[in-house]
């Protein structure tokens, strides 16, 4: 991941790195100009999902699935025309 300075664009250093919470992580940024010496904290924040993950579904649709070949799975989850 790459961070620049918002005060003068430069790259900046991620010098360390917290998970706040499951959908939050706080990074601590140095500027590498060393003229301008910005220090800084970047939230980097979940926004929604793109495609829900396996694990949200039971546990034995996962394993009935699993045994599919890549084309019955794709027909799966194919949109009802
Ligand atoms: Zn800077």
């Amino acid at each position: 991941m790459r961070i620049y300075c918002t005060e003068c664009g430069e790259k900046a250093v991620i010098r360390t790195s917290e998970q706040i919470s499951k959908t939050t992580r706080k990074l601590s940024c140095s500027c590498t100009d060393i003229q301008c010496g910005h220090t800084f904290v970047v939230d980097v924040v979940f926004s929604h999902t793109v495609s829900p993950s396996a694990y949200a579904m039971p546990e034995k649709v996962r394993e009935a699935i699993q045994n599919q070949s890549p084309s019955q799975i794709r027909a799966l989850f194919l949109p009802l025309a």
